[in-house]
């Protein structure tokens, strides 16, 4: 990780042997029930994970990693480890959850001593203190030498709030985004809202990886997360199963911005969604696209610009989100052109990157003004330059256009460049105003809705974006004729 990027970890993950509880700890948490977890040869649904108190910290329930149904004792154990494992590797606290009533063995023991050594926040949690807490032997827990245990029950609710206190104790604060806040370094501060955060409502900017698989997105959103897994998630039966990790990023200016990455698993843009998993990926895919403020569409560097990328780009148009086009893997290219032969074709980077420019310009046309950035998961170029131009975006989408001026523009551009006659009339405008955000909404009273072609749509939306530096939002008309 760069030295000017920082990362806050606030996943919080449960383990501890089977039985202990750890199921009915995550739901009550959750506040849900959650169904069970599917499940097809070769792709393992094997770790669970929800957003808690109003998205404070995410909540990863570990039980089902490495096991597989036939399970022996050592098996179990193993699991365990891997479990514990994955948890240090991702969570910046772990809830460690023993049995009250059965007593400790061997096994939480053995979880324990590897707690001990973890550098991730460790709180002992003992469960099914039901209704009698005397019975449960806290000595015992004390051994374990994780500090100060907490009982609850999971299955009855008792001890609910301290724990929930206790894990927002141990978070510490969340990165509490406000007016004030700034930015992660972008350039023209002076084009900020005075009130960026007023229609997301205080919560952190919402932003997924969209991409063909192996263009880079995992890497890019390890690189974001400091963290060298991805955690994969699913809840079937519900399109509303994309991960949430919020994470907080440091630009060079010192500043912290608040952000939530939404894990999708991969679009695949082919019409033909014949397994179930591409059905489940490409749902959720579609949710992280809708829950999102900004969507990054990632490219690679070498590939170019593919037919695949386009209807993965268009998926993110349809949905009216503004797009970062991100190309990755920009290392490869640069190390190519270290080297005397170049790359075939290209005189230098430079050329390489202006016909890459050229190509998304053409290929992607329907994508107009979306910020261009070349990037590398692995050297960590323009990771900077990435959350600022989200940023930057997300707060063009708060901007308000003044009515007068509005008016004021379509009157000269219907005049610059006046409507065909459709029929034997022309499309007329009579008044236009704003009527929503994210994404621009404009309501245009008009003589006949159906006279306005496409194309002439189009030149009228791109001197509006032109005309209120809209650059990369989407903005809609909305037509309404009364002749
Ligand atoms: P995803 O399928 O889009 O999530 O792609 P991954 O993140 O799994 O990356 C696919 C492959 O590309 C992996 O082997 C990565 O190591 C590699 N990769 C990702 N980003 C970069 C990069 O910036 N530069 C280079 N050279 N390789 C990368």
């Amino acid at each position: 990780m760069s030295s000017h990027a920082r990362t806050q970890n606030r996943i919080v993950a449960i383990v501890g042997r089977p039985n202990v509880g750890k199921s009915r700890l995550f739901n009550r948490l959750a506040r849900r029930r959650i169904s069970i977890v599917h499940d097809e040869a070769g792709i393992t649904r094997d770790v669970i994970s929800t957003e808690i108190e109003e998205g404070r910290y995410t909540l990863l329930d570990t039980s089902g990693l490495g096991l597989t149904g036939s399970d022996t004792p050592q098996r179990i154990t193993a699991a365990a480890e891997q479990q514990v494992d994955f948890a240090i590797d991702t969570a910046g606290l772990i809830l460690f959850v023993i049995d009250g009533l059965s007593g400790t063995t061997a096994l939480d023991e053995q979880i324990a001593r590897k707690l001990r050594r973890a550098k991730a926040k460790v709180r002992l949690v003992v469960n099914k203190a039901d209704f009698d807490e005397a019975r449960v032997d806290l000595a015992e827990a004390y051994r374990f030498g994780l500090g100060e245990p907490i009982s609850v029950s999971a299955e009855h609710g008792h001890g609910e709030g301290r724990l929930r206190e206790a894990i927002l104790d141990a978070l510490g604060p969340a990165p509490e985004p406000d007016g004030e806040a700034d930015d992660a370094g972008v350039e023209n501060a002076e084009e900020a809202a005075p009130q960026p955060y007023k229609s997301r409502e205080k919560r952190p900017l919402r932003l997924c990886f969209l991409g063909r698989p192996n263009v880079g997105k995992s890497s890019l959103s390890n690189r974001l997360l400091a963290s060298e897994r991805l955690i994969v998630s699913d809840m079937p039966g519900t399109t509303r199963d994309a991960v949430e990790l919020p994470f907080t990023f440091t630009g060079r200016n010192g500043r912290s911005y608040p952000f939530s990455l939404i894990d999708t698993a991969g679009i695949k843009a082919a019409t033909k969604l014949a397994a179930p998993v591409e059905y489940f990926s490409r749902l959720r895919s579609l949710d992280a696209i809708q829950r999102a403020d900004v969507v990054f569409l990632v490219l690679d560097a070498l590939e170019g610009v593919t037919q695949q990328d386009k209807a993965i780009a268009g998926e993110a148009v349809k949905e009216r989100k503004p797009i970062v086009v991100v190309v990755n893997k920009w290392d490869l290219v640069h190390a190519a052109f270290e080297k005397p032969e170049g790359l075939k074709g290209f005189a230098s980077e430079r050329d390489y990157r202006e016909k890459y420019e050229r190509a998304v310009f053409e290929r992607l046309f329907f994508t107009p003004g979306a910020p261009l950035i070349f990037a590398s998961a692995h050297s960590e170029l323009a990771l900077d330059r990435m959350m600022n131009a989200a940023v930057k975006l997300d707060r063009t989408l708060e901007k308000k256009l003044p009515t007068g001026r509005l008016n004021r523009l379509l009157a000269e551009l219907t005049e610059r460049t006046p409507p065909p006659v459709v029929g034997s009339r022309r499309f007329r405008i009579y008044y236009a105003t704003q009527t929503g955000r994210r994404p621009f909404r404009i309501r245009i009273f008009c003589n006949r809705e159906d006279r306005l072609p496409e194309s002439y749509r189009r030149y009228l939306e791109s001197g509006v974006i032109r005309e209120f530096k809209l650059e990369g939002c989407p903005v809609y008309f909305d037509l309404v004729g009364k002749e």
